[in-house]
């Protein structure tokens, strides 16, 4: 006994050992999602050896989730589900049904009272993530009955089923059906789902980074043509001196050429405007001489003092409105000095082009983009992130627990470990970079309604195959349990179908016709026994008979013997008593056979005696008279109800034929006769209840006869009506 619990508790912690290491590496599904499979140990446990040991292996599974998540809710939840399981293994329950029992009414609901109290998980995320619990529960209990089926060296510590709890056929093949066919669709659907998702996180990824780069390139030639075309007319200025005039000419020509830019102008050597396109720039400002010059602007000493094409970082241009700008200038050089700059040409790019750039980007995506300088300062951000222009842009990219090779950033909450969005970035030659952001969530939930449909049809096609299974089983173990139940009890009526008919299975059918032939032959048997029985019984009764005629006859004269008188005597003497009527007795000795015997041989003798039998019997033949062998040559005659005065004189008769008898020696050379004395007594049946005493009073007389000479009657009637007066001859 304590051998097996040393044994238990061995492969108890092994288990949990198991159990742990592959629990400290749950496998991920999506993101932050994963498929527990270690707990599998401990449905193993609950399976082989009840909720205690289950409970045992619990608490070393759960260890690796807690390593792997920090969590404590481990050691409650999955511990509480070992105990269950176990007592329901008690109670003789399938762990698939169980488990299933389990999430649904006590698993989920903890679950979701955890997740509310003790975590900051998104209300929306719960729903899903609690479903996911429960099927990934039923997942392990189902792994775990799988394993304890195939592994034959756990069938010996599976409880023995008593009797009363042996599970039926159709429970058994519906359990396998359910189990396997959930098994492998909620595989196959992990698997292809798995699938699905990566391939549609790479062509994401793909997506994004195509748009970055397009988007991005887009930027970059809007900007490229704008700086070249201000270069160029700083190079054609540049050529030739050229009036006021013409230079404002050339400077509206060139702005009407490329309307992204918002305003121009060209500034001389002083940074005073000396041309502004649109013109009403500088004619509506003249009255404040400072507001036309631009000496202290970065576009001007860059292009003017350093003598660069310069773009600048992005600012809010002063008098047009709050628009961001970035202003683009180049140094404008004297004709005959290409060294000697005598002014510059600017350009005030407007950046709500990208806007059309990203309104293009969103007719067909669900992308946003937000593009900064090299300050990392936002030019320009879709309106839906609502980051304003100029503002630093600033991200977070602390989702490390999402597993997925999409790169994921943060903007609104930069604390939430849930990413906001997948993006990708394109730097542009200037240095300004260009991200394209697309929103994550849509895919989570993409993601969550696959599960949720996964787990659906799942359940679906768990009752579908419960139902479909216990169909089909039924086919088998309905006629099955008919047969059982009418064979068992059915007399006789061997066409009776038994619930068999055209869709009844091949084996069941030559069950059903093996079964019928079999009972066919065993009435044949039956009848036979019955025939045999009968015969038997009549044969035995025969018997009986012979042995009881054995028992109470003689089997030399056929006469009843001495036991049978005995035994009779008392019956008929209590009914003459009853009736008042009279007995007589009469006993009758053969005279002198001794003689016979001696002269005529002892087969004579016996032969003279079966002649007196039969002359007895032709005599006496009244109902109630009994003749019995009383020794070897005395006869006793029992004669009930008789009439006094006629038996005397019946005797004397008998006694007279008897002396003329001619007798024929056994080898008939000789005939001889034979006599006898009779002593007889006649008295009511109120004399005696004892037949002694009936026979000592015929003796007295028989051997008066004796006395008296042989062939002799001597008669004494005991009547109380009657005197006692001896009749002797
Ligand atoms: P009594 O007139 O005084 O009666 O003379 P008895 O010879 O008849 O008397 P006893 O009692 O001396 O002899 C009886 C004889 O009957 C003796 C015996 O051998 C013979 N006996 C008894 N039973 C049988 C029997 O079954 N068969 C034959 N053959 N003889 C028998
Ligand atoms: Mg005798
Ligand atoms: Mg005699």
């Amino acid at each position: 006994m304590d051998s097996i619990k040393h044994k238990k508790l061995l492969i108890a912690s092994i288990l949990g050992l198991a159990g742990l290491i592959i629990n400290l590496y749950p496998s991920p599904l999506f993101a932050n999602i994963q498929l527990i499979l270690g707990n599998a140990s401990y449905v193993i446990c609950a399976i082989l050896f009840g909720p205690w040991y289950a409970l045992y292996t619990a608490m070393i599974t759960v260890s690796g989730l807690f390593i792997a998540w920090d969590s404590l809710h481990v050691y409650l939840l999955f511990p509480i589900e070992a105990l269950f399981l176990g007592l329901a293994m008690r109670k003789n329950i399938y762990s698939l049904y169980a488990s299933i029992v389990f999430w649904f009414t006590i698993g989920m609901p903890l679950f979701y009272l955890y997740a509310i109290l003790n975590t900051n998980l998104p209300s929306s995320h719960l729903p899903f993530i609690i479903a996911k619990q429960g099927i990934n529960g039923v997942f392990y209990a189902g792994i775990a009955s799988l394993l304890v089926i195939l592994t034959p060296s756990f069938w010996n510590y599976q409880p023995k089923s008593k009797s009363k709890q042996r599970r039926t056929f159709s429970a058994q093949l519906t359990y396998a059906f359910t189990l396997v066919i959930s098994l492998a669709l909620l595989l196959a659907a992990l698997l292809f789902n798995n699938q699905f998702i990566n391939r549609y996180q790479a062509l994401l990824s793909e997506n994004i980074k195509e748009s970055a780069q397009q988007l991005g390139t887009l930027a970059q030639a809007y900007i490229d043509t704008h700086v070249q075309a201000l270069n160029n007319a700083a190079s054609s200025l540049s050529l030739r001196e050229a009036s006021l005039p013409q230079q404002q000419l050339s400077l509206s020509k060139l702005h009407q050429m490329y309307p992204g830019f918002i305003t121009m102008l060209i500034a001389n050597k002083q940074g005073d405007i000396k041309g502004a396109s649109p013109v009403s720039r500088l004619r509506g400002r003249t009255n404040n001489e400072a507001e036309l010059s631009i000496i202290d602007r970065d576009y001007f000493i860059e292009a003017f003092v350093n003598q660069r094409n310069f773009i600048s970082p992005v600012f809010l241009g002063r008098g047009f409105g709050n628009d961001p700008i970035v202003a683009i200038s180049a140094p404008i050089y004297a004709a005959d000095n290409a060294y000697r700059p005598i002014g510059i040409i600017e350009g005030s790019l407007d950046l709500s082009k990208f806007k059309e750039i990203d309104k293009t980007n969103k007719t067909f995506k669900n992308q946003s983009i937000v593009l900064v300088d090299s300050k990392n300062r936002v030019i320009f951000a879709s309106p839906e992130l609502s980051i304003a222009p100029l503002s630093e842009f600033s991200y977070s990219q602390n989702s490390t627990d999402y597993t997925t090779p999409l790169p994921m950033l943060n903007i609104l909450d930069q604390e939430s470990m849930a990413p906001e969005y997948v993006f990708s970035s394109f730097k542009l030659d200037n240095r300004w970079k260009l991200y394209v952001l697309n929103p994550f969530r849509p895919l989570v939930l993409l993601v969550e309604n696959m599960y949720i449909a996964t787990f659906a049809i799942l359940i679906i096609s768990m009752l579908i195959t419960f139902l479909i299974t216990r169909v089909i089983s039924a086919r088998l173990t309905r006629p099955l349990e008919e047969i059982a139940n009418k064979f068992s009890n059915s007399n006789g009526n061997i066409n009776h179908n038994y619930g068999i008919d055209d869709g009844s299975p091949k084996e069941i059918y030559s069950l059903y016709k093996r079964l019928n032939q079999s009972k066919k032959q065993l009435i044949g048997y039956q009848l036979e026994l019955e025939e045999k029985v009968a015969l038997r019984t009549f044969e035995l009764e025969q018997a009986n008979e012979q042995l009881k005629t054995l028992a109470e006859k003689d089997s030399l004269t056929g006469l009843y013997n001495r036991r049978y008188a005995e035994d009779k005597f008392s019956a008929i003497q209590e009914s003459c008593q009853r009736t008042d009527e009279v007995i007589a007795i009469a006993i009758l000795d053969l005279d002198r056979f001794k003689h016979i015997n001696d002269t005529y041989g002892h087969l004579s003798g016996d032969a003279t005696l079966k002649t007196v039998a039969k002359l007895l019997k032709d005599d006496f033949k009244r109902d109630g008279d009994i003749i019995v062998r009383y020794g070897g040559e005395e006869f006793l005659i029992i004669m009930p109800l008789c009439n006094a005065l006629k038996i005397e004189s019946h005797l004397e008769n008998f006694k007279q034929r008897l002396a003329n008898t001619v007798i024929e020696s056994t080898d008939k050379t000789t005939h001889f006769n034979v006599t006898t004395s009779i002593g007889a007594v006649i008295a009511n049946g109120t004399y005696s209840d004892a037949l002694e005493d009936w026979i000592k009073q015929a003796d007295i007389n028989l051997y008066s006869a004796k006395h008296g000479g042989r062939n002799k009657l001597v008669f004494t009637t005991l009547l109380d009506s009657c005197a006692k007066n001896d009749f002797n001859q």
